[in-house]
């Protein structure tokens, strides 16, 4: 846990879950501390987002955790304000090492591609990463993020085969897909609400964040199953919200 005034935040710039419902955006976080400024996965709708919120010349590098276009479209928004409104090259890009080529963006100079895989880790500025793989179709990495003594475990998208523990037992907040409720539970490589509090809990999460939600999916049910398995209120992730540690 952090102290000495210094924070993290996490801003939604996008949580709809596999596509993107009305006036919504696909998945898309802005972590911030000691003026470090990340983003984690860039689905679509979230570059624009993004701009009511920092210039995109501040970004010192993003995270896409799985080749699944709802976490990463918005790269080709990303590259090409670099190359045309920036003049700037070289964003360094964390991913599976298959989203280069996967992208069609692997030739850009705009991005400076650094594959990772489970338990790799990096250093960007003030902010600590660490990758770990999660239970999903293709290779989907997991992020834990430490900045001013603060943590923050983002799950991307995975089913319960893989535990939220996997980020360590000192969460601080807890980013955790929750694209459905306990009725589509099976359904392979992602959570329910309710599996999602189970997962926090096990975790030993302070705070909850809900995210990847289905569009058609209703938020309220996926709120309260969350809520009753974590045993404490549960916050859910919306375009523009920020949390605060
Ligand atoms: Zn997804």
């Amino acid at each position: 846990m952090g102290g000495g005034g210094a924070h993290l935040s996490l801003r939604v710039l996008g949580c709809d879950g596999s596509w993107t419902g009305p006036a919504g955006a696909g998945s898309g976080y802005l972590v911030s501390s000691g003026g470090t400024h990340l983003v984690l996965d860039l689905g679509p709708g979230t570059f624009a987002n993004l701009q009511l919120h920092l210039d995109p010349a501040l970004v010192a590098a993003v995270v896409i955790t799985h080749r699944h276009p709802d976490h990463w479209t918005d790269l080709y928004s990303l590259a090409n304000h670099a190359r045309f409104a920036l003049g700037r090259e070289s964003i360094p890009v964390y991913a599976p090492s298959e989203l280069a080529a996967r992208t069609g963006l692997g030739g850009s100079s705009a991005l400076d591609w650094r594959p990772v895989s489970d338990g790799a880790a990096a250093h960007v500025g003030a902010l600590g990463l660490s990758f770990h793989r999660t239970d999903h179709a293709v290779e989907t990495l997991a992020v834990r993020v430490d900045g001013a003594g603060w943590t923050l475990g983002y799950s991307a998208d995975t089913g319960t085969r893989w535990a939220l523990s996997e980020l360590g037992s000192d969460l601080d907040l807890a980013l955790c897909e929750a694209s459905y409720t306990v009725e589509h539970e099976g359904n392979p490589g992602h959570m329910s609400g309710r599996q999602a509090g189970e997962q926090a809990v096990q975790a030993g999460a302070r705070r909850l964040v809900l995210t990847h939600r289905w569009p058609t999916i209703d938020g309220s049910s996926v709120l309260s199953e969350a809520e009753a398995a974590f045993g404490k209120p549960v916050e859910q992730a919306a375009i523009g919200k920020e949390f605060i540690l």
